[in-house]
């Protein structure tokens, strides 16, 4: 299977602005953002998405959370909220195949469905 274009930007191999990262996720600003503050954190583990995911990567997926809060902290919106999403699927709207969880804010966020 080919690299996803987020293994790409874990690879170095095309360019990203990054503002986390460690042994288990990436996190960098989204190419099109939909808010002010709109960070995609990533799982450096290449999971298509949440129906990819084995009952062995749950300590992962709780970890992704985990690390989305705090990236939203140290991006000034812990006070202020922010919106997780993650889209699954092509009615998710799913348009990369790579999980990754969307941290929205620094507006109050429409609701919209
Ligand atoms: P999805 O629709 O949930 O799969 O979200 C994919 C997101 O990846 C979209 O919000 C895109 O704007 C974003 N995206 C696609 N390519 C890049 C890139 O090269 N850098 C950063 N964000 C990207």
């Amino acid at each position: 299977m080919s690299d996803s274009i987020f293994t790409k930007i874990i690879k170095r191999e095309i360019p990203a602005t990054i503002v986390y990262e460690d042994d288990k996720v990436i996190a960098f600003n989204d190419i099109h953002p939909s808010a002010p503050v709109h960070i995609l954190v990533v799982p450096k583990k290449p999971i298509v998405n949440l129906l990819d995911a084995a009952p062995e990567d749950a300590p992962l997926l709780g970890y992704l959370l985990e690390a989305a809060a705090r990236i939203a902290r140290d991006a000034g919106i812990g006070e202020s909220g922010f919106r997780i999403i993650i889209n699954n699927g092509k009615d998710g709207g799913q348009t990369v195949d790579h999980l990754h969880v969307h941290i929205l804010g620094g507006k109050t966020l429409p609701i919209t469905f």
